[in-house]
Order: C-alpha cells, then sequence, then structure tokens
C-alpha cells in the first residue's frame, strides 16, 4: 500500500488548490467576453470568495460578493480581503441566501446587473469540470483511490467525470465537510454530464457536526499532521480528509496494493477561522 498527496496548496498563496481549478475557465471566458463585473455567493469565511476577488482584482473586473450572513459589525479577515481587493459587500439574510441558486432569484440579480456574469456558489458549475480534470491529466501515476474533502461537490464531480475516461478503475471518495446526507450526492450528480457513474462515494462520518465545527482533536491531529509531514492543514477541509483518511485506513477499508492519493485542495484560509 502507498500513500500520496497532491499539494494543490502550492499553486498559490490566494487562488489555491481547487478554487484554482474551478475557476479557471470561468475567467478565461470572462477575459474573452470583455466581462466588466462578477457577482457570486458564500459565507463570511468562503476561500471561494476570497480567491475570486483577488483574481477580479488583478484582472481589474468588479467583483460583487453576495454573503450569506451580516458580517458587517465584524468582517472576517478575509471579508477584510475582499474589502481591500475593492469588492462590493452585500450582506443577505439567511433565508435570502437560502435562494443563491434558485433561477428567479439569480434572474431577479441578473436584471439589475445586465452585463455580470453570475458565479454560483463555490464556483461550482459545469465549465468548473474541465479544470478540476487538469489535476488528475496531471498525474502519471495510477490511483486505486483518491480521498477528497467535499463541499459543494465541484471538485469530486470533476474529478469523477474526469476519472470516467481516463482512470477507469480509480475509486473517488469524498469526505463530507458538512451535514448533508443525500444533497451532497444530488449536487456532485446534477454536474455530472451523465448520472451513471459508480466510480464514487461519499463519506458522512467525519464532518464534526458542520461546516468549520471542530474539537481538540481535530485541531491536535492538524498541528501533529504538519508536525510530522511539514504538510500544512486545516481544520474546515484538509484536516478533515486527512482524518477521515487516516480513520479508514485504520479500519482497514484499504485494500492490500492500494494506491491512494489524498487530494490537498488548499484553503489555508481556513486556519484563519479561530
Ligand atoms: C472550497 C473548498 C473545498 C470544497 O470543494 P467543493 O468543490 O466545493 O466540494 C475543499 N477544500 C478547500 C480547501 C476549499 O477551499
Amino acid at each position: 500500500m502507498r500513500l500520496y498527496i497532491k499539494r494543490d496548496d502550492l499553486i498559490h498563496p490566494v487562488i489555491s488548490g481547487n478554487k484554482w481549478r474551478k475557476l479557471k475557465y470561468a475567467l478565461v471566458e470572462a477575459r474573452q467576453k470583455g466581462v466588466t463585473e462578477i457577482i457570486s455567493f458564500g459565507g463570511g469565511y468562503s476561500n471561494h470568495l476570497h480567491a475570486l476577488g483577488y483574481c477580479c482584482n488583478k484582472l481589474g473586473i468588479q467583483f460583487m460578493a453576495l454573503v450569506r450572513g451580516n458580517y458587517r459589525a465584524t468582517p472576517t479577515p478575509m471579508l477584510k480581503d475582499l474589502a481591500d481587493w475593492q469588492a462590493q459587500i452585500v450582506y443577505l439574510d439567511k433565508a435570502t441566501y437560502q435562494l443563491r441558486s434558485q433561477t428567479d432569484f439569480i434572474a431577479k440579480w441578473q436584471a439589475a446587473h445586465p452585463h455580470a456574469l453570475i458565479i454560483p456558489e463555490g464556483g461550482s458549475q459545469t465549465q468548473a469540470l474541465a479544470g478540476v480534470a487538469e489535476l488528475l491529466n496531471e498525474q502519471t501515476q495510477h490511483f486505486s483511490h483518491i480521498v477528497l474533502p467535499v463541499g459543494s461537490g465541484g471538485t469530486l464531480a470533476g474529478l469523477i467525470a474526469a476519472a470516467s475516461t481516463n482512470a477507469a478503475d480509480t475509486r473517488l471518495i469524498g469526505i463530507a465537510v458538512l451535514k448533508g446526507q443525500d444533497y451532497l450526492e444530488q449536487q456532485v450528480s446534477a454536474l455530472l454530464p451523465q448520472h451513471s457513474f459508480d466510480n464514487w462515494l461519499i463519506d458522512h462520518d467525519f464532518h464534526f457536526g458542520g461546516y468549520a465545527k471542530r474539537n481538540q482533536g481535530l485541531l491536535a491531529f492538524c498541528s501533529t499532521f504538519y508536525q510530522q509531514t511539514q504538510v500544512p492543514i486545516e481544520p474546515v477541509y484538509s484536516g478533515k480528509a486527512a482524518w477521515a483518511l487516516k480513520q479508514r485506513l485504520a479500519d482497514g477499508y484499504f485494500p492490500p496494493g492500494s494506491q491512494i492519493l489524498l487530494l490537498h485542495t488548499g484553503g489555508l484560509q481556513g486556519a484563519r477561522t479561530q
């Protein structure tokens, strides 16, 4: 058995990991079309808003971040960065934010900003799949299993689609970082070009109670992991995936001879939540 780690956290200090993979082609197209404004959605600690806000600032595109909840009095480090990068931040109450993927709601924002490109939460849209596929296509090694954290599902969907054409016996194991049994499976399936893929599953045993929830054990694991490997991980995404992998290895889940890839999706911004 062999364990590998793919360090997409090293792509860039701000646009790290899967956010770059998912946004790449949306941004290429935005540039080609001369888009002057981008609107997207996320929580107060969103790596997606943070990465996208940085890119827009560099590309001279106006960025509007629609944020879940009101952080006006206590902006997070990510929201402060967004403000420094000239993003326009709009706080939505939680009930309104719930509507974020509904057609009517999107249409209303589009009508108010007719020239804007609207990108869904997490950058998880069909266009993201091609960027994520590049991650797998860069590998010369064959893996029996790839383990990765799952938030909105775009990264997992991209890997499922890429593996189905180039690495048919690779199993994709998503570790849910939030409570989302069934919901997450539906999100992933909705992004796939066809629904018959059976090369994947989502493990729901390691969300630690919900998005960004953690305990002392997980925090201690993240710091020990760093001490032993010099690979930084954080408790929101990569820490939960690494913890889950360790647990499943201990359970004897992986057959002898497995070649396992742990995907470090980046996002060390998550270390700033506390
Ligand atoms: C956003 C994010 C994820 C979740 O990816 P999805 O494609 O939304 O499932 C995982 N890891 C990190 C570091 C992230 O920032």
